[in-house]
């Protein structure tokens, strides 16, 4: 890709929307702008519902795409191949809005606008629906739609399984009888247990490290980040 400077409104839209696009710095910006391009660049964008896919879409979107990969690598993203954006929620916020085709393995994420917008304004929460769907990518980069990501090194699977089925059999436990850090929908199986622990990871991280140290440790191993 050829060297040219970022278009201000970029920067603009991030400033904007992106509430942890500030605390980037140095060589961890750069790396971010970077990896931030090649998104917008390589991946399709369709409006859906009426909604006429513009470079906001497109770079707040990515932002949220590329957060969860700074410390890793953007090929977790190469089967991703198509974003659809709706001007609204279209459907009940915890439908399953990854569509994966199972035979090619491509992968289309389906994101409602205001959804993305609410997510990123409110990043303290422990919900972000962009942040959600991309996890659930990262998840299904292996070809397995079941929790687990490709880790690290071979050794990590086993404390990975370990640690996961334990958290994610607590939450089925105590989500109904009292208020957990991580979202009930995380008990509906391994594969959205694996997305909602990715936004309390982020969005509530100091409650998580407090609550379940094991979970906040193997996703702070796979994401290589201390948030
Ligand atoms: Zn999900």
């Amino acid at each position: 890709m050829m060297k040219r400077p970022l278009p201000p409104e970029w920067t603009g839209w991030l400033a904007q929307h992106v509430p942890f696009y500030p605390d980037l710095a140095g060589e961890v910006r750069e790396r971010f702008l970077r990896y931030l391009r090649a998104f917008v660049w390589d991946k399709h964008f369709f409006g859906a519902g009426g909604l006429e896919v513009t470079d906001e879409h497109r770079v707040v979107i990515a932002a949220a795409a590329v957060r969860l990969v700074l410390n890793l690598d953007l090929s977790y993203y190469d089967n991703l191949t198509e974003i659809i954006v709706y001007p609204h929620d279209y459907h009940h916020p915890d439908n399953e809005a990854v569509i994966l085709g199972e035979a090619q393995h491509w992968g289309t994420v389906v994101l409602s606008w205001t959804a993305v917008l609410d997510g990123m304004a409110n990043p303290r929460d422990g919900h972000d629906t962009a942040l959600h769907e991309f996890a659930h990518v990262l998840d299904v980069a292996d070809g397995a739609f079941d929790g687990t990501p490709e880790l690290h090194r071979g050794g990590d699977y086993r404390t990975w399984a370990r640690v996961m089925s334990k958290e994610f059999l607590k939450l089925r436990h105590d989500a109904p009888r009292r208020k957990t850090v991580l979202r009930e929908y995380g008990a509906t199986d391994e594969a959205e247990f694996f997305a909602v622990a990715s936004e309390t990871f982020f969005e509530q991280p100091g409650q998580l490290k407090e609550k379940a140290p094991e979970l906040y440790d193997e996703l702070k191993r796979f994401y290589r980040v201390e948030p």
